[in-house]
């Protein structure tokens, strides 16, 4: 039915670098990734293989470093790349932006030992990250965390005890970048660490069943008595917390960046249709009630892009831009559940069916708007902001 093929993204990028970058990603996006999308989502299938892939071709360590292995990319190249990613499929997208924030803290905190080290395997040998802040009890309210990291009695390696709960690549992970609380109650007393996978006593429960992005796992993580050397210890004891946010500014442009792919998709899907599917002898896509929802789907869009780009090029001038992380996570998402729900009406019937994949978008878009805090979580960090430095 559809025959409006879909038209690539015009982004005008700022290198030939950037440019080759993006045209290798849509074409691992086209032939590695959107084929088996569906069938893999349906199934509940993690593409590991993908992950290795993208690591081979350098994709993910984009804009870290390249000293230790990274792409040395701004954000404003690395989120298209993102974008370009989730587009495709969202489990991908998602899953490469969970891996950067889970290598922020060793890149942006860690002593330089433990940079070369630990980073050229994370950035770009082949292995997958994890990052473990939430917890059954403590979810927007992350600073109440209980998972507990104690000194042994020689008073050198940590002993983490204490379960994480929504952790993506919990349980399949090479490693896990972890808060746990080693003083007193609050943000001052948690500390980071570097725990790697196979450590002893550390466990993934079964992936919990989720409403969409079921090819991604999100599972409890279990840690029972979890020893990690005192070298593992990322940042100052007490600093965890500040790190852990500082990450999370940054990867909250990286959901903003997923969000416009899954939405453009979704957008690209609705078009295709609307220009095949007749009724009343005519395209659909002649009606102005569709053309008018379509034009507005559009508009989000570009306007998420924009904002989620303006806030990369903040960062990548090296200015403030946590205020502008969350405005474009919050909008992008926002945006990403409006589109995806306007692409299943397009579709009326039809896309009310898995035959279709805008019934799956629209029940990826779901997650989006809870990840990385929430979007009355955003709201109130942008409300901090507006209010003054004092009310920080
Ligand atoms: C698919 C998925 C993947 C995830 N991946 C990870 C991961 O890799 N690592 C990780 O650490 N976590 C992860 N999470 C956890 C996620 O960050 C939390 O679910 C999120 O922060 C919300 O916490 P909660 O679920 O406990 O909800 P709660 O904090 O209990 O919130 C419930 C509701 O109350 C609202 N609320 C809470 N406090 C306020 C307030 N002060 N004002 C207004 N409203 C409020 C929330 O917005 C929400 O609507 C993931 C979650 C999902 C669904």
């Amino acid at each position: 039915m559809p025959d409006r093929a879909p038209q690539p993204v015009d982004r005008p990028l700022p290198t030939d670098e950037a440019r080759e970058l993006i045209s290798l990603v849509r074409d691992i996006a086209q032939h590695e990734i959107a084929p088996k999308a569906a069938e893999e989502e349906d199934a509940g299938h993690f593409p590991r293989e993908v992950f290795r892939l993208l690591s081979e071709s350098g994709l993910l360590g984009l804009p870290y470093d390249s000293e230790y292995g990274g792409g040395d990319q701004p954000y404003e190249v690395y989120l298209q790349v993102l974008e370009e990613l989730a587009a495709a499929r969202l489990t991908v997208g998602l899953g490469v932006s969970v891996h950067t924030l889970s290598c922020h803290a060793v890149a942006h905190f860690g002593t330089k030992q433990q940079q070369v080290e630990h980073l050229p395997a994370m950035l770009g040998g082949g292995l997958l990250g994890a990052y473990c802040l939430s917890e059954a009890t403590s979810g927007s309210d992350a600073a109440s965390l209980r998972t507990r990291a104690v000194r042994d009695e020689q008073g050198g390696d940590w002993r983490i005890t204490g379960t994480k709960s929504w952790i993506t690549h919990g349980g399949i992970a090479d490693f896990y970048t972890v808060m746990a609380r080693t003083g007193e109650e609050g943000p001052r007393g948690i500390t980071a660490f570097l725990v790697p996978g196979d450590a002893a006593g550390l466990s993934g429960a079964l992936p919990e069943r989720k409403m969409g992005m079921k090819g991604s796992p999100t599972a409890q993580v279990h840690f029972d008595g979890v020893r990690v050397p005192d070298a593992r210890r990322i940042g100052e004891e007490g600093q965890g917390f500040a790190i852990a946010l500082a990450a999370l500014d940054s990867g909250r442009l990286g959901i903003a960046a997923c969000a416009i792919g899954l939405a453009q998709s979704a957008l690209d899907e609705a078009l295709a249709y609307a220009s095949g599917r007749r009724q009343f002898g005519r395209p659909i896509s002649d009606f102005e009630g569709l053309r008018f929802m379509l034009a507005d789907m559009a508009t989000q869009i570009e306007a998420g892009r924009a904002l989620y780009l303006a806030a990369a090029r903040l960062r990548d001038a090296g200015r403030p831009f946590a205020k502008q992380a969350a405005m474009a996570k919050l909008h992008c998402t926002d945006t990403a559940m409006k589109v995806t729900t306007d692409a299943v009406q397009v579709l009326g019937g039809y896309g009310y069916t898995a035959d279709f994949p805008a019934e799956r978008y629209m029940r990826e878009a779901k997650a989006l708007q809870i990840v990385e805090g929430t979007n009355q979580i955003q709201r109130m960090v942008i409300a901090r902001h507006l209010a003054g430095p004092e009310s920080h």
